[in-house]
């Protein structure tokens, strides 16, 4: 335990302790099962259990209604930028808007380019990508194939903060980097996805909870694996699945329901961790100049930028002294960001706001 750092990877990211610590104790024999998650079929009655409980323990945390499917895939959150248009657009005789906040969302448009006619709603290029538009009132087609949005930009910190209502058009959600920080109204969207390895587990998963009725815009002729239809059908057992993540994912649900106590509650922790870190921001008097406007700041990563680069590099090896890792920025913003995922532990970010206060009182400011 005390070889642990505090982690601020933006992902692969940090994991809660009891998760880590419970897979290690099964990892030599799932209790009942005489083997690890690792050796067992997927078809064995132990792993139906935990995907079923997975399952279940989501749809509880979410509040999922009836008429979603829950699936777990391969391919990473990168799979679904191909997917999604590979389904919902190819067939649909209209244009899928897409809403371009940041690095992700670009991305996904330039995937969906591939595959069908595309529009651009909005686009945040020109501020290199600090703020985000009211999506209310963007010039939405109301006959659009779906709308596309992050929720959160990893790489610039920027977040929409509440759950958009884009009435009839399907809402498609990339929720990779702020799965499960907060609840979240799934029928304000027709599908919301993503990978596991920032805020909900181990590389290897992405979920999936799509609509119903959105199921029958893919075409027999797409690939079996790309049809959202065939993994439903299968349970998400149409191939091995991958089983480790999705245990993963089953034991991370199981904390946020019993050790957390729901999504309320990690909401408000996430609230005041962030807070920590930007009142220092907002109160070091230029020293730190934070990347997005505070109106659409990111409650999961936090993006901000010292003087000088000489300072930068002086702040990350001091940091690092009081194992306080991985705050170096994505190259696009340059900087510093701070990843502070559900299982950042309060006491990491409190480190980290009192080393910033410190560096920046010797350093200048
Ligand atoms: C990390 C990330 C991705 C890419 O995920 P992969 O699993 O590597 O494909 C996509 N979107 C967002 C918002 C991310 O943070």
């Amino acid at each position: 335990m005390s070889d642990r750092v505090y982690n601020f990877s933006p992902g692969p990211a940090v994991l809660p302790v009891p998760v880590l610590e419970q897979a290690q104790r099964d990892l030599l024999a799932l209790p009942g099962a005489g083997a690890s998650i690792l050796e067992i079929s997927h078809r064995s009655k132990a792993f139906e259990g935990i995907l079923a409980e997975a399952k279940s323990r989501l749809k509880s945390l979410l509040g999922i209604p009836d008429n979603y499917q829950i699936l777990f895939l391969q391919g990473g959150a990168r799979l679904q930028f191909s997917m999604i248009p590979m389904n919902l657009l190819r067939a649909a005789g209209t244009a899928a808007e897409y809403v371009v906040t940041g690095s992700w969302s670009k991305s996904a448009l330039e995937e969906a380019k591939k595959e069908g006619p595309v529009t651009v709603a909005w686009n945040g290029k020109e501020t290199n990508y600090d703020r985000l538009p009211a999506l209310g009132s963007l010039p939405i087609n109301p006959q659009a194939a779906y709308v596309y949005i992050a929720s959160n930009e990893t790489i610039q910190g920027i977040q929409f903060a509440t759950d958009p209502d884009m009435g009839d058009v399907p809402l498609i959600c990339d929720a990779s980097s702020d799965f499960l920080h907060r609840p979240v109204d799934i029928s304000r969207y027709g599908m919301l996805f993503a990978c596991a390895q920032k805020n909900a587990g181990p590389a290897g998963v992405t979920i999936v909870i799509i609509r119903d009725d959105l199921l029958a815009r893919g075409q027999d002729s797409l690939p079996g694996y790309l049809n959202y239809r065939v993994h439903v059908e299968n349970n998400s057992l149409w191939n091995t699945p991958p089983v480790f993540g999705i245990y993963v994912f089953g034991l991370i649900a199981q904390w946020l329901q019993e050790e957390i106590g729901g999504l309320d509650k990690m909401y408000a922790l996430n609230r005041q961790k962030a807070q920590m870190l930007y009142e220092v921001i907002d109160a070091s008097q230029g020293f730190y100049r934070g990347h997005a406007q505070p109106e659409c700041r990111s409650l999961m990563n936090v993006t901000f930028r010292l003087p000088n680069e000489e300072l930068e590099k002086k702040f990350l090896t001091e940091a690092a002294k009081l194992k306080l890792c991985d705050l170096k920025g994505h190259r696009s913003v340059g900087g510093m960001r701070a990843s502070i995922y559900n299982a950042m532990p309060l006491e990491g970010v409190r480190t980290l706001r009192d080393f910033m206060q410190e560096f920046s009182a010797n350093n200048g400011a």
